[in-house]
């Protein structure tokens, strides 16, 4: 006798159940997901005891036609796939056509629905998988269709289900992440007789995060678009200063999906760097769009996870997106924009103003920058600042100088080095100038370049404004208080100038200035990691590495740069492989970050430290003018702003 049966059909479909349905969580996304596809507006979701007891979920979208109704419970039935072709370009969230034949045979379900075409809907009834009732039925457009008794024939998952708040949890989860990815369709989700969440529909991604994350989250987001190599970043991402201490709050949306996915978290949290404090996490809602057959979502059937086809372009897009909305959404100048303030928004007021003027007032003196004459190709070179006795200075290009009783302070001076006698003058007085590489360059004086020392801030074409700073002074010997633009500021002066620090090290510093090893170090890589060495050696050129590959396929370390020499150079190696392997936009290794932040950490200013008011306000200045300079290089924010409007209302002049 043989020993191989074929499983009898009620067995097989048990099995098969088992795929799609695991929990409740996984009825109400499918049960959902259906909705969505019948193009439904609104949609609600009742459950109760975790969805273990009663799960009901009504929509007003196409409904099903009468002969269909039946056919739709059949495994493998499906209108949204018709043969294999189709397969490639989903654009339906479910296709399987499992989901119901699923959830029937595990449950008692009932099924109300109809088509606008049909004068009377169908009710059809299931136990176990088994048909009870077909009928004609008056009902609305749309379906409703009612899960009792969640696994009642299938004791051993009844088994494996958690707490009811736990199961309830995860039913909340879905309907969120559904409710975010479609702002169109008004969601409505009630646990146990209680309204818990209830979006809008009006297609306003903001109105679904208020709903769904709540008023506080909504308040801290900063908007992203960005569009790069056929990908479209959209969506909001969370302020540095709002962010998590976990990544729940990471929503990533692909082609309208819900998605987990390992790049786009890289890609968010790169972008974010040195903006966040260590071991916090940014939060956001970024919906991705690209070409239907360039994600392949058919990977598992609880399809949260995809793949890309092009996977470094996602990183990049996602990258670029977060990167250029936090750089454009100043924390300095762009934090007050509560109405009421007389410039709400500078970049795009300034925009139409062509005059690129920065003007900076002291004690009703005026300072003018000309940035027309100084940026150059988009970037304008900035040289350490210096504090001149007053007559000394008049004859200066009259580009920036402003008088200050027995001071000419020359803030920034974007002229070519003159003559030698000058040059040498500036470097005597560079004594008072706190805000250059100085430190620094003593240390390696002979490894690094010989120019003065130069803070390079990059200018957008378009991103020029009119700043009015007026100084207040300093408090504890750590803050640094002013007025700009009818917000009032504190920066704290170390952090402030350790970043500035940290961004001048990380231009300046030559990785190449490389050293030949006494002994090749062989390294201890995986043939993986070999091959990507390899295929990337100009990279490690760049970093100040060159290597030996040997006949039997091991890598000799032969140059190392001079700056790493006490680190173990193997581990920087592995390092930079693996952020080659995973797509960073910025492949220098850690412990170089790391180290450029303790030097920058050593030489900024401290904290108690005694500084003039001019030195102060040279420090403010840079803050101002390079946006890069918002938070120290650890995430720690950089200043604080108050917008008039905010202190009047803490004072009660408005209501
Ligand atoms: P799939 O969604 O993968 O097609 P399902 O088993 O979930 O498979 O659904 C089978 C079919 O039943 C769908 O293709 C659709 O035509 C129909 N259907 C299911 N739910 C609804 C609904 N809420 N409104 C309209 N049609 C529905
Ligand atoms: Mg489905």
């Amino acid at each position: 006798m043989g020993k191989i049966n074929v499983l009898d059909k009620n067995v097989s479909e048990l099995i098969a159940a088992g795929e799609v349905v695991e929990r409740p969580l996984s009825v109400v996304k499918e049960l959902l997901e259906n909705a969505i596809d019948a193009d439904a507006t609104a949609i609600t979701v009742e459950i109760k005891r975790g969805g273990i007891d009663f799960i009901r979920i009504t929509d007003n979208g196409t409904g099903i036609e009468a002969t269909d109704v039946p056919v739709a419970f059949l495994r493998h039935a499906t209108s949204k796939l018709k043969n294999q072709s189709d397969l490639e370009s989903i654009s339906t969230l479910g296709f399987r056509g499992e989901a119901l034949a699923s959830i029937a045979s595990v449950s008692r379900l009932e099924m109300i629905t109809k088509t606008k075409n049909d004068e009377f809907g169908t009710r059809i009834e299931f136990e176990g998988g088994t048909q009870k009732d077909l009928s004609k039925a008056g009902c609305p457009n749309g379906t409703t269709i009612i899960v009792r008794n969640l696994f009642y024939n299938v004791p051993a998952r009844l088994k494996f289900l958690k707490k009811d708040s736990t199961e309830s949890g995860a039913v909340q989860n879905i309907v969120e992440k559904l409710a975010l990815s479609h702002p169109e369709i008004s969601f409505r989700f009630i646990k146990d007789n209680k309204s818990v969440i209830h979006t809008a529909g009006d297609g306003k991604l903001l109105s679904a995060i208020y709903a769904v994350m709540g008023k506080d989250f909504a308040k801290n987001l900063i908007e992203v678009g960005y569009s790069y190599n056929g990908v479209e970043v959209s969506g909001y991402i969370s302020k540095p200063e709002a962010a998590q201490n976990n990544r729940k709050m990471q929503n990533f949306f692909v082609n309208n999906r819900y998605v987990r996915s390992g790049t786009c978290i890289a890609a968010l949290e790169e972008g974010y760097k040195n903006s966040i404090m260590v071991s916090k996490f940014p939060a956001c809602v970024l919906k991705l769009n690209m070409a239907f057959n360039t994600v392949d979502v058919n990977v598992h059937p609880a399809k949260t996870e995809v793949r890309f086809v092009n996977e470094k372009s996602v990183y990049e897009c996602v990258y670029f997106a977060v990167k250029t909305a936090l750089t454009k959404e100043d924390i300095l100048i762009s934090q007050n924009n509560d109405k009421n303030t007389s410039n709400p928004n500078l970049l795009s007021s300034f925009r139409e103003t062509p005059a690129t003027q920065t003007k900076i007032q002291n004690g009703g003196n005026v300072i003018r920058i000309n940035a027309d004459s100084l940026s150059n190709k988009g970037s304008m070179v900035f040289r350490a600042p210096q504090v001149k006795l007053k007559d000394e200075t008049e004859k200066n290009t009259g580009e920036s100088s402003v008088k200050n009783n027995s001071f000419t302070h020359n803030l920034t001076d974007y002229s070519e080095p003159k003559s030698e006698a000058e040059q040498k003058e500036k470097s005597n007085l560079d004594e008072f100038s706190f805000i250059n590489a100085k430190a620094f360059e003593k240390k390696r004086s002979d490894e690094i370049n010989t120019e003065p020392p130069t803070i390079t801030i990059e200018v957008d074409d378009d991103n020029t404004e009119t700043i009015d700073i007026k100084m207040i002074g300093e408090v504890f010997k750590t803050y640094i208080l002013f007025e700009a633009n009818d917000t009032f500021v504190m920066i704290d002066k170390h952090a402030a100038h350790e970043r500035i620090l940290f961004e001048e090290l990380k231009k300046n510093t030559d990785l190449k200035q490389s050293q030949v090893l006494l002994v090749p170090l062989t390294l201890n890589i995986t043939a993986v990691e070999y091959d990507t060495l390899k295929n990337n050696s100009e990279i490690f050129t760049q970093f100040g590495f060159r290597f030996e590959f040997t006949a039997d396929d091991k890598a000799l370390l032969l140059e190392a740069p001079l700056i790493l020499h006490s680190y173990d150079l193997g581990e920087i190696v592995q390092n930079i492989i693996k952020n080659i392997s995973e797509n960073k936009m910025d492949l220098t290794p850690d412990v170089f970050e790391n180290l450029l932040h303790s030097m920058a950490c050593r030489s900024a200013i401290k904290a108690g430290a005694d500084n003039t008011l001019e030195e102060l306000e040279t420090l403010v200045r840079q803050v101002y003018l390079d946006k890069k300079i918002r938070h120290c290089p650890h995430g720690r924010p950089v200043g604080i702003v108050m917008s008039k409007y905010e202190i009047d209302k803490k004072f009660g002049r408005i209501v």
